[in-house]
């Protein structure tokens, strides 16, 4: 899991990786024989059954510099990845971090240019809006808008969708679910992890090669209850 890729040195929520650590940890993917790609594709490769060598890669709130920075280095080492992106704030920022830096946010064009660089684009929400505090409006209306509209802006299939804060219960995953979704990433979604509330693990700065080692380690460990994945 990843976010944003730039200068890390106002990082409050530790949400950047620059684009040296960035190549250096697609180099540690490669060296130990796997290959990082969209969570679609390693969905579809685990439910065939195969998908050993693949490491989904997503990048969530789909910043601005996820095509200047992130892109060029996914194309040096042969990795797809998804990137979650808001309808609802296009060329807008993060203004759901008070204490961050303003990072801007790709405008649709931007988006457009990822999905044809064979980039997986998935729903965010609308804005950045935590599921398990929203009234049942505004949570069927962040689940259900955002797909429609990034149906209509990238003029391709929306399968994926990623709670905002990797907040997750069973009314999100109702929601998400009848809006015709195909999966739903989270983060540590506990006793409602399965194909709509995914686990994923953080990626940061810090993270050299031993930690990258000791997080693929720990969290196949403490992941393996999940059926089928
Ligand atoms: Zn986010």
């Amino acid at each position: 899991m990843y976010h944003s890729v730039g200068d890390c040195s106002d990082d409050p929520y530790r949400i950047t990786v620059t684009p040296e650590r960035l190549d250096r940890q697609l180099a540690w993917l490669r060296r130990r024989g796997l290959r990082g790609v969209s969570v679609a594709e390693l969905l579809a490769a685990r439910a065939r059954g195969e998908g050993q060598g693949l490491a989904g890669l997503t990048f969530d709130d789909g910043y601005a510099d996820f095509v200047t920075d992130a892109l060029p280095l996914l194309r040096r080492w042969n990795c797809g990845a998804t990137l979650f992106v808001l309808p609802g704030r296009l060329g807008g920022d993060n203004a759901w971090d008070p204490l961050g830096p303003r990072k801007p946010l790709l405008t649709a064009d931007g988006i457009r240019h990822a999905a044809a660089e064979g980039v997986e684009i998935g729903s965010h929400g609308l804005t950045h809006v935590d599921l398990t505090r929203a009234d049942d409006l505004t949570v069927k209306n962040e689940v259900t808008e955002s797909r429609a509209l990034l149906e209509e802006l990238a003029g391709v299939r929306i399968d994926g969708f990623c709670y905002p804060y990797g907040t997750v219960d069973v009314r999100a995953v109702e929601a998400v679910r009848e809006a015709g979704y195909a999966y739903a990433c989270a983060i540590d979604p506990g006793p409602l992890t399965g194909p709509y509330a995914l686990p994923r693990v953080h990626v940061g700065q810090n993270d050299t090669a031993w930690r990258l080692y000791l997080k693929h380690r720990l969290h196949r460990l403490r992941r393996r209850t999940v059926k089928g994945l």
